[in-house]
C-alpha cells in the first residue's frame, strides 16, 4: 500500500494503481474520455491532465502510477486551463448537433462542455465534414463527425469481444473510425461499443431516433436471456420497452451484455402475440373470460381428477417465487408428485465472456427447489401416452416445442397453460391464463453461479405488481412514464404466475395469504435450506449467492 494526497485528502491505495484509479476508488472523479476501467490505457484524449508536485509538466492521471508520498492536484488554475484547452480542441470540428443527437442527455462531451469548457468557441473557420450515416454493422450506426477518436470502441472489440474489427484511417483532423477491409462491426457484443462511446458517434440502429433519454424511465433488472443473468436497465416510454442496456455488476457481467440478450428478450414483452386475457376452449372455440370465471373453471376441472392423474410442468423461465408456489400447490392442493422442469440448452452456444449454453435464467433456482430430476419427464410422458395422466398444468414454458411432449400433451383430457405469448403449447390448451412477463413483475432468478438476483417491473399491467422495495418503485414513480402518467401505452391484463396459482388454490380450498412476490420469497427463504437468510433487501441490486451453492450442470 502507498499513501498519496489528492486535493489535500490523504488516501491509502494499492501499489501499481494509476492516479485516476486511486482517486476513483475514493470517490474523486477525474474527467476523462478515453480511459475506461476495463480497457487498456490509451492516453489520447488528455482530459485527465493533473498536476503532481515536483513534476515540471502536467501528467495524465490514467497513465501515471502512484508512488509513496505523491501529491496530486486536480483543479489548480493550470489544470483547469489545460482542461478547457482540451475541450476547445475537441469541439473545433464537432458538429454540435445535440438537438438531433440520440446521445443528448447522456453524453460525456455535452456534460463536460457545461462543466469544463468556457462556453464559446474562437473557431470561425469551416469545420471538417465527414460521413454522418455509416452502417458499421447490423446493429451499429456511425456518425463520423461526432467521433472524438477516443478509441474505446476499437479497444473494446480487440480486448473484450476478441474481435478486432475497428480501426482508424487518415491523420490529423481527417482521422476516421472504420472497419478493417472486408469486415463489419459484427460480433456477439458489438453493441457495447454504443454504451462506452462517450459521444453520439455510435448509435443503435434499432433504437436511434425513437426516444429522448429524458422521456424514459430506467429500471434496475436482469436479462432473462441465459443462465448468466446480466444486470441491466430496462428503458420504458409509454409503457413500452424501447431499449435495454447493461448495468454494472462486478460479480456477474461487469459493464457488458450480449447483443442477443439486449435486443431479443424485450421484444416478446411488446409483441402482438401476447395473451391478452384468460381464454377458455369450449367445443373447439376459444372464448375470453374474466379472471374469476377462468380460475373457477380450472379449479372445477381439476377436482374431477385423482392425484396421480395430474402432471405439473414448472419452468426455468419462471421466478423462484413462481416455482416455489407451483410445487407447493402441486403437493398440497393437487396432491401430485408428477412435477417436472424442462432444460433448454443449446450446446456450443456459449463463450468465455458471458453467454451461457443454458438459455434459461433460473434453472439453478428450480434445481434448488428439487424440481429438475431428469427421471421425471420420461415417466410423465409415458403415463400421458398410456392415459394414466389425464390433465396437466404448464407454467411459462413452451414445452410443446418438443414434438414428443406435444404429442403426449395432445392426448390429455384437460390442459391448463399459463403463458405470456401464444406458442405451440397454448395452441393445445383448454384454458390459457395470461402470465406477466419478466418486465412486468417482481421476483428472483438464480443464475448459474447460484447468485439470486431480482427482476423488477419496468412496465405496468392492469394488476400492477408491487413490492416493499422503495428504490425500484420510487424510480418508476419519479419518472412516471411506466405508470402511464400520460394516459398512453397499453396495460395488459396479465398476472404474475405465483398470483394465478394462489388464486386457483384459494378456490380449491387452500388459502395462501401472500399479497406480494416478496411474501412468497420470505416463506421460500424460511423453508428451503439453500435460500436461508436471503431477503429482497439483502439481495439488493447485485444479487446474493445461495447459502450452499452447488455447481449443477444442465442437461442437454
Ligand atoms: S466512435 Fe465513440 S468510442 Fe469509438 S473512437 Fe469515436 S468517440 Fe471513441
Ligand atoms: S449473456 Fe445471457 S444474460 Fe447476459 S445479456 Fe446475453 S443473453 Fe442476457
Amino acid at each position: 500500500m502507498v499513501t498519496i494526497t489528492v486535493d489535500g485528502r490523504t488516501l491509502q491505495t494499492e501499489d501499481g494503481r494509476t492516479i485516476i484509479e486511486a482517486a476513483r476508488d475514493h470517490g474523486i472523479d477525474i474527467p476523462h474520455f478515453c480511459w475506461h476501467p476495463k480497457l487498456s490505457m490509451s492516453g489520447n484524449c488528455r482530459m485527465c491532465l493533473v498536476e503532481v508536485e515536483k513534476l515540471p509538466k502536467l501528467v495524465i492521471a490514467c497513465g501515471t502510477k502512484v508512488v509513496e508520498g505523491m501529491v496530486v492536484r486536480t483543479s489548480t488554475p493550470r489544470v483547469l486551463n489545460a482542461r478547457e484547452a482540451v475541450m476547445e480542441f475537441l469541439l473545433i470540428n464537432h458538429p454540435l448537433d445535440c438537438p438531433i443527437c440520440d446521445e443528448a442527455g447522456e453524453c460525456k462531451l455535452q456534460d463536460y462542455a457545461y462543466k469544463h469548457s468556457v462556453g464559446y468557441s474562437r473557431f470561425t473557420e469551416d469545420k471538417v465534414h465527414k460521413p454522418k450515416r455509416v452502417e458499421l454493422g447490423p446493429h451499429v450506426m456511425l456518425d463520423t463527425e461526432r467521433c472524438i477518436m477516443c478509441s474505446r470502441c476499437v479497444r473494446f472489440c480487440a480486448e473484450i469481444a476478441q474481435a478486432p474489427q475497428l480501426t482508424f484511417t487518415q491523420r490529423g483532423d481527417h482521422v476516421e473510425l472504420t472497419t478493417f477491409p472486408g469486415q463489419q462491426l459484427d460480433n456477439p457484443y458489438a453493441m457495447n461499443t454504443i454504451d462506452i462511446c462517450p459521444v453520439g458517434a455510435l448509435t443503435s440502429r434499432e433504437f436511434r431516433f425513437r426516444a429522448r433519454v429524458w422521456e424514459m424511465s430506467a429500471t434496475d433488472t436482469i436479462c432473462p436471456g441465459c443462465a448468466r443473468g446480466c444486470s441491466m436497465f430496462s428503458w420504458v416510454r409509454n409503457n413500452e420497452i424501447l431499449r435495454q442496456t447493461p448495468r454494472y455488476n462486478p460479480e456477474v457481467n461487469e459493464y457488458w451484455m450480449c447483443d442477443k440478450g439486449r435486443l431479443e428478450t424485450y421484444k416478446a414483452v411488446n409483441a402482438e402475440t401476447r395473451i391478452k386475457a384468460p381464454v377458455v376452449k369450449t367445443e373447439g372455440e376459444y372464448t375470453e373470460l374474466a379472471w374469476d370465471e377462468a380460475i373457477a373453471r380450472v379449479a372445477s376441472e381439476f377436482r374431477v381428477y385423482r392425484k396421480a392423474e395430474i402432471a405439473v410442468f414448472g419452468s426455468a423461465f419462471a421466478t423462484n417465487e413462481d416455482n416455489y408456489l407451483l410445487q407447493k400447490f402441486a403437493r398440497d392442493v393437487l396432491g401430485t408428485k408428477h412435477i417436472v422442469v424442462i432444460p433448454h440448452v443449446v450446446p456450443g452456444d456459449e463463450d468465455a465472456l458471458l453467454i451461457r449454453a443454458d438459455k434459461t435464467p433460473n434453472w439453478r433456482g428450480a434445481a434448488a427447489l428439487g424440481m429438475t430430476d431428469p427421471a421425471n419427464l420420461p415417466q410423465i410422458l409415458q403415463a400421458m401416452r398410456e392415459g394414466a395422466i389425464k390433465a396437466a398444468y404448464v407454467m411459462e414454458d413452451n414445452v410443446a416445442a418438443d414434438p414428443a411432449i406435444a404429442s403426449a400433451l395432445s392426448r390429455l383430457d384437460f390442459l391448463v397453460v399459463q403463458a405470456t405469448n401464444e406458442n405451440e403449447t397454448t395452441r393445445l390448451a383448454d384454458v390459457i391464463l395470461p402470465a406477466a412477463a419478466f418486465a412486468e413483475r417482481h421476483g428472483t432468478f438464480t443464475n448459474f453461479q447460484g447468485r439470486v438476483q431480482r427482476i423488477r417491473p419496468s412496465v405496468a399491467t392492469l394488476d400492477q405488481d408491487r413490492a416493499s422495495d422503495g428504490l425500484a418503485m420510487s424510480r418508476l414513480d419519479r419518472f412516471g412514464t411506466s405508470f402511464d402518467r400520460w394516459g398512453r401505452g397499453v396495460k395488459r391484463d396479465a398476472r404474475p404466475s405465483w398470483k394465478i396459482i394462489a388464486g386457483i388454490a384459494s378456490v380449491m380450498g387452500m388459502k395462501y395469504r401472500y399479497t406480494t412476490a416478496e411474501d412468497v420469497f420470505a416463506e421460500l427463504a424460511s423453508t428451503v435450506e439453500a435460500f436461508k437468510g436471503l431477503t429482497y433487501r439483502s439481495i439488493g441490486n447485485r444479487g446474493q449467492v445461495l447459502a450452499a451453492p452447488r455447481e449443477q450442470s444442465v442437461r442437454s
